[in-house]
């Protein structure tokens, strides 16, 4: 896609022309020879911020032009938010004209509407922020009562935290075969497995840095956080291993939530469940993604629904506190009776925390070299995000983190749902960002809150690098 643009203002820049023209247009590449194309003017005349919108796509074109005085403000707005409600409802009403429809998500942009529904909450009331995103925004009801809801609820559950409490990620990126969507670093690879025991050894090593971290900059620890790719990848023995250099380095004693993200149902056992109940943990993940054989096969798993259904029933034995069900929706050979087994399944085992997925496709991912197995439009994938939210909710679940992508089939999101009390802190805290979070293991991120900002450490991204940086 081309985009062009003439901005008289000092408020938006090229990026935002950019991430406006994704809602439309999410697996465009912006390239200079595109046959689609979009112009954007923004203007401040006399005071008043005016904007025009032309896209062209293929033979359609579409124009619209909108000024500050056409447009109600729901509260009062600094000139760079009156700039870009202007420009953004000018750009979804230009698009409507053009396509028939209005990206669910409106224009917001960023990835982390709860967070804006946080931040207008805190300051006015509910009735308020929802005309705010219906009108000036144009999110649709359905999403914006989604994330007015996620941001109660994970405001509520954050008043449990102090401002110094701060949380553990650990990754284990490794899996046991590669799943067509994925565009995580998730070594499948017998002979990329055979990194595991060295990468284990150089985690517990940068345990014992991060828990001198976490002392030096007077943090209490809340909550731990074992994901990947699939913890339970891992030998008893070395799960065992990673619980016990957890115990040995970390300040355990305030720890509120413990997570095992043990995910692929082909790795999960009795014993493997055992030793983390043995070792503290309160959270398990058990992720099918889908329950119908076709679909796990469309996307590279090395299971069928079977293997959910046992880990599920197995999950049941140990009373964890909490137990998560990952769902996607949109994954290539699915349906709408498919899916709807899927979410009665998960359903059915009680499972206090449903996080349902929409389909994202990065370039990393191999469905990205084959966008005939999924549908680009999305249509499927808004169909089931408001039915699997619609049965959710009614079967008393409540949403409490929300996050979006780049790249999400049909501009959905990603939500999370829990029954009374169950709520993951560590999701909240990590979507929201409003806790520190101390990251060990490759791809993990370390983010501390400070007074000036959040800063940020990377730890290399793929595990051979982050071996040869462990050893330097
Ligand atoms: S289980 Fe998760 S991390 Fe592993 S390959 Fe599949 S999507 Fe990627």
């Amino acid at each position: 896609m081309r985009i062009t643009s003439s901005n008289k203002t000092p408020y938006l820049n090229d990026h935002y022309f950019t991430s406006l023209c994704l809602s439309y247009f999410p697996h465009e590449d912006f390239s200079s020879d595109s046959e689609n194309e979009a112009f954007f003017r923004l203007d401040e005349d006399g005071g008043v911020i005016s904007a025009k919108v032309v896209i062209t796509c293929g033979s359609k074109m579409g124009a619209f032009e909108l000024s500050e005085n056409d447009i109600e403000q729901v509260i009062p707005m600094e000139r760079n938010q009156v700039a870009e409600v202007v420009l953004g409802l000018c750009f979804t009403e230009c698009g409507k004209r053009l396509f028939g429809f209005v990206p669910c998500w409106g224009h917001l942009a960023g990835l982390r509407p709860v967070i804006r529904a946080e931040h207008y909450l805190r300051r006015y009331d509910e009735e308020t922020v929802k005309r705010l995103f219906v009108s000036n925004y144009a999110i649709s009801e359905e999403k914006t009562s989604l994330s007015i809801a996620a941001a109660s609820l994970a405001m509520e559950e954050t008043k449990k935290l102090g401002d110094n409490d701060c949380f553990l990620y650990i990754s284990i990126p490794f899996c046991p075969t590669r799943c067509s969507y994925c565009s995580f670093v998730a070594l499948e690879s017998r002979k990329l497995r055979s990194l595991l025991p060295d990468y284990l050894d150089a985690l517990k090593r940068e345990l014992s840095d991060k828990a001198e971290l976490i002392k030096e900059n007077g943090h209490t620890l809340k909550g731990i956080y074992i994901g990947g790719g699939t913890p339970s990848i891992l030998t008893p023995e070395q799960e065992r291993d990673l619980f016990l250099a957890i115990e040995g380095t970390m300040p355990m004693g305030d720890v509120i939530e413990y997570t095992f993200e043990a995910g692929r149902p082909d790795t999960i056992t009795e014993e493997k469940l055992r030793i983390a109940k043995e070792h503290g943990v309160d959270r398990i993940s058990i992720n099918p993604q889908s329950t119908n054989d076709e679909v796990l096969k469309a996307i590279g798993r090395s299971h069928d629904a079977s293997l959910f259904y046992e880990a599920a029933s197995l999950s049941e034995k140990f009373a964890f506190r909490s137990r998560n069900a990952d769902i996607i929706v949109g994954l290539p050979e699915d349906n709408d009776e498919r899916f709807e087994k899927t979410v009665t399944d998960v359903l059915s085992f009680g499972f206090e925390n449903i996080t349902v997925h929409s389909l994202t496709v990065k370039n990393a991912s191999l469905l990205s070299k084959d966008p005939s197995a999924y549908d680009p439009r999305g249509s499927m994938v808004l169909r089931h995000l408001s039915s699997s939210h619609a049965s959710l909710i009614s079967s008393g679940y409540r949403p409490y983190y929300l996050y979006r992508q780049k790249k999400t089939v049909g501009g959905g999101e990603n939500c999370g749902f829990t029954l009374g009390g169950k709520a993951c802190i560590y999701n909240i805290a990590s979507t929201d960002e409003t806790h520190s979070i101390y990251g060990c293991g490759s791809g993990a991120t370390t983010k501390i809150l400070t007074p000036s900002g959040i800063k940020r450490q990377s730890n290399a991204r793929y595990p051979y690098e982050y071996l040869k940086n462990r050893k330097r």
